[in-house]
């Protein structure tokens, strides 16, 4: 089967890891041929929005997905409206701009904080208003890994609303979102898969919660289960929000919803339409990884657990500078993932996961593991 995957950095790498052995050849549309998916398939190297290029990437595809959310509307649409694109352009949509995105959180009762529009110096006062300090003005759009994101605490000098206005002119006056800032104890994420077989009804899986700390706004470290979840409550909970929102956009893929968690709760920050870095662990640590389950699903193949095959597992992203590979191996049990990318300060160049029986047989390792990955 060809799939053509929009995307060819590490997550289409990933895919096309995982795609090989179920004999998928892999073609990836990407504007840089030497990209981390090169090693895994064939590269259309052109712009999202050159049609001759996009009339090689679809020619033959059975198939096609995307592996980040910023691809174009129009070039999702183009390739939509001629090979079967899964998740589908709404939900790609939908991801792009954080107003749509938690409108349709609020509509299907998955709870959000506060939020208001920004895209005048008037809206901006207006908004500082009605949702008060402390809150994050953030770019409704394209904003990644806490990018275009300022935090607006409570002002000792002058006003909520000359802060807001001042982060607003900091963003380049661009359409933004401004939304409370919400304390919260830890932050989590339910990575699911819904599939919708030939026949017979659409069926959804859901990974274990998966407990993460960022640094900076990145992603620095994933445990599942969620140690912050003892008893599976907010399992429950992000289980439930996460089947109303796949259900509602008719989703077919693998999604990533992440939450904060306050008091107990759950309050919803954002949707990823794709495979997740917080997923990185199952590959190693769940029966079924959350890249092969989304190649299962946008072919319509059956889906495969996404139960656990360890008691516990733990990734650790590299970000910045690429460590020694034997140093990192040198840890018992450490599963290295390299993503052939040049190092850059921000950048993430790979991860590492750590598999184990029990949240205690995990501690040495991770500490062992979190002392000498360095971020730059
Ligand atoms: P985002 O790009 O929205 O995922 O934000 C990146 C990170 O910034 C989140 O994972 C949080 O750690 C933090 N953050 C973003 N928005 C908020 C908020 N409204 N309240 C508290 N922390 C936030």
């Amino acid at each position: 089967m060809k799939v053509g995957i929009v995307g060819g950095g590490q997550l289409g790498r990933m895919l096309g890891l995982a795609g090989i052995p179920l004999g998928m050849h892999l073609r990836f549309l990407e504007p840089s041929p030497a990209c981390p998916a090169a090693a895994c398939g064939e590269v259309v190297p052109t712009s999202y929005d050159d049609e001759e290029g996009l009339a090689r990437f679809i020619d033959g595809l059975a198939v096609s997905t995307y592996e980040f959310e910023n691809v174009p509307a129009d070039t999702a649409q183009w390739i939509a409206g001629r090979v079967p694109l899964s998740p589908g352009v709404r939900a790609l949509v939908t991801a792009q701009d954080r107003i749509t995105e938690k409108s349709l959180f609020r509509s299907l009762g998955i709870p959000v904080q506060p939020f208001a529009a920004v895209g005048t110096r008037r809206e901006a006062e207006a908004a500082a208003t009605a949702i008060g300090a402390p809150c994050v003005l953030k770019t409704r759009r394209m904003g990644y890994d806490g990018k275009g994101q300022c935090v607006i605490t409570e002002p000792t000098e002058g006003s909520v609303e000359g802060r807001v206005v001042e982060a607003w002119e900091t963003l380049s006056r661009v359409p933004c979102i401004l939304e409370s800032f919400v304390e919260h104890t830890a932050e989590v994420s339910m990575i699911a898969v819904r599939s919708k077989p030939p026949s017979g009804q659409p069926m959804t899986i859901f990974y274990p919660l998966t407990e993460n700390v960022h640094r900076e706004g990145i992603l620095w470290r994933s445990i599942a289960p969620a140690p912050c979840d003892p008893m599976g409550d907010l399992d429950r909970q992000a289980r439930a929000f996460v089947q109303r929102l796949v259900d509602s956009l008719d989703y077919v893929g693998t999604v990533a919803v992440e939450f904060f968690v306050t008091s107990g709760t759950l309050v919803a920050n954002e949707m990823a339409p794709r495979v997740h870095n917080s997923g990185h662990w199952t590959i190693d640590g769940a029966t079924t990884s959350q890249f092969e389950n989304h190649l299962r699903a946008i072919a319509a193949w059956p889906l495969g657990s996404a139960a656990m095959c360890t008691g516990v597992s733990a990734m650790v992203n590299l970000v910045g500078c690429v460590p020694s590979t034997a140093e990192l191996l040198a840890i018992p049990g450490a599963r290295v993932h390299l993503y052939g990318k040049g190092a850059r300060p921000g950048r993430k160049v790979g991860h590492v996961t750590l598999c184990a029986d029990t949240p205690a047989r995990l501690e040495a390792p991770l500490r062992d593991l979190e002392s000498r990955v360095v971020w730059a």
